[in-house]
């Protein structure tokens, strides 16, 4: 893994908006880990597999396999625009939602200083692309932060019109929920002052201009990127090995396609053995969670001369939040719809259970209820390392460097 911690990616939007502290969503795999004497942890980044020698190489040293399983998720999409890349931000880890919450912060107090209307408006307007539950999540509580605490912590912006988009390629926000999700969110945050731009994709992002496939063109200076993901490129596997969006092709029991000991589960992996997911599985925690246990019980089954069981996603449904009192829920079967107070309950439920241990359920809860009656929270503050404004000190090296 290239990083320490264990974290849990539905909730980083609030991390990004502060309503959440990031220790709530995340805790230290060496932890978490510490009751199983046959575990092992090696921080590193992975940069080739060697299937002959059946050997790892990491940018932190090399490790030696009997079987590999490989989870690395997926990283952001900029659809090969490095103008959005650089100047853009992505919301895909801890890193990216810290820097969201630095730039929003820093941007406020820009706008709140400078005496320029124009560079006022650029500053404190806002553009979402991707209208998933990324996307309607952060525009909701955007919309939040701009009705309940702007115009009681800067006075100076009081007057201002914050102007939040959000703008989806698609016809409907929340995609691959029901009709009856997408109306009501799309009702909701239009009720909530979002401004909704559907039918059409950011084309470039240059120089506080973001452009649109339809001509158009917003003025603005934070782009946030929640637009779509995609598998990466690991040496030492074939090309073959590579499906649709990048993700690594594997039979029913996740091992990669024309390897003897190497699997794959999760996001990365795609998987169209599964009847009733014939081009391949959302790429969902739930999905990841369950892959990877029939694997564990599929690779002591195999060692146990037992027969393995091919796997089969069994879908809990889908819910998105929106904002106080409002989410929607979708569960499969029966087939069910929740909106509103009902649906905002189950999510507030689902995603406190699914924190790691009892002390973030805890410090979570809490950070919510607080939240939810005051209507604040008070973690607007920028941290930033001092080694990053000072890198001549050399405390961290490369390699750590860029995964702060
Ligand atoms: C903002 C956001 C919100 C989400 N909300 C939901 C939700 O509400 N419900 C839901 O079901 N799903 C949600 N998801 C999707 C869910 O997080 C993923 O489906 C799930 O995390 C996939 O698990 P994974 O183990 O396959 O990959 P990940 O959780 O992405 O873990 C991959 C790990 O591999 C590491 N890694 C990557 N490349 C390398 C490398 N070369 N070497 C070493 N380590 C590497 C990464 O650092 C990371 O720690 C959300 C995702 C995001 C980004």
């Amino acid at each position: 893994l290239t990083k320490t911690t264990n974290f849990f990616p539905p909730l980083l939007y609030q991390v990004a908006t502060g309503f959440l502290d990031p220790s709530n969503i995340s805790y230290p795999f060496r932890k978490l880990f510490k009751k199983y004497p046959n575990f092992h942890f090696h921080m590193g980044e992975l940069i080739e597999i060697r299937e002959t020698e059946n050997k790892i190489v990491l940018t932190t040293g090399e490790l030696s396999y009997n079987k590999l399983v490989i989870a690395t998720g997926t990283q952001t999409n900029f659809f090969g625009n490095d103008n959005i890349r650089t100047a853009a931000l992505p919301m895909k880890n801890i890193g990216d939602a810290i820097l969201i919450k630095n730039t929003i912060l820093e941007r406020l107090e820009m706008a709140s200083r400078t005496k320029d209307d124009t560079e006022r408006k650029i500053l404190t307007t806002i553009v979402i692309a991707g209208g998933g539950p990324t996307g309607v999540e952060i525009a909701g509580m955007l919309s939040e932060l701009k009705r309940n605490i702007i115009p009681g912590e800067y006075p100076e912006l009081r007057n201002i019109s914050i102007d939040i988009y959000l703008v989806d390629g698609g016809a409907r926000l929340l995609a691959p929920m029901s009709a009856h999700a997408q109306q009501y969110t799309f009702g909701a945050l239009s009720d909530m002052g979002i401004i909704l731009r559907l039918g059409t994709l950011v084309k470039d992002f240059i120089g506080d201009s973001v452009t649109f496939t339809d001509g158009s063109e917003i003025i603005a200076k934070t782009l946030i990127w929640s637009a779509g993901v995609t598998g990466s490129t690991i040496n030492g596997l074939k090309p073959e090995c590579f499906g649709r969006g990048h993700r690594i092709l594997v039979d029913e029991y996740n091992k990669v396609f024309g390897t003897e000991s190497i699997f794959a589960i999760g996001d990365t992996a795609l998987q169209v053995s599964d009847s009733g997911f014939p081009g391949g599985h959302p790429q969902l925690a739930q999905v990841a969670i369950q892959q990877g246990v029939k694997l564990a019980k599929n690779i002591l089954a195999d060692e146990q001369g037992r027969t393995l069981s091919p796997f089969r996603y069994h879908d809990k449904g889908s819910m998105a939040i929106i904002g106080r009192n409002k989410a929607v829920a979708d569960l499969p079967k029966p087939s069910l719809h929740f909106k509103g107070f009902l649906a905002w309950l189950m999510w507030l439920f689902v995603h406190l259970i699914s924190l790691v241990n009892y002390r973030n359920k805890l410090r979570t809860f809490s950070s919510w209820i607080v939240a939810y009656l005051s209507k604040d929270q008070y973690l607007r503050m920028i941290f930033t390392p001092s080694v990053l404004e000072d890198h001549s000190k050399g405390f961290l090296n490369e390699s750590s460097k860029k995964n702060i």
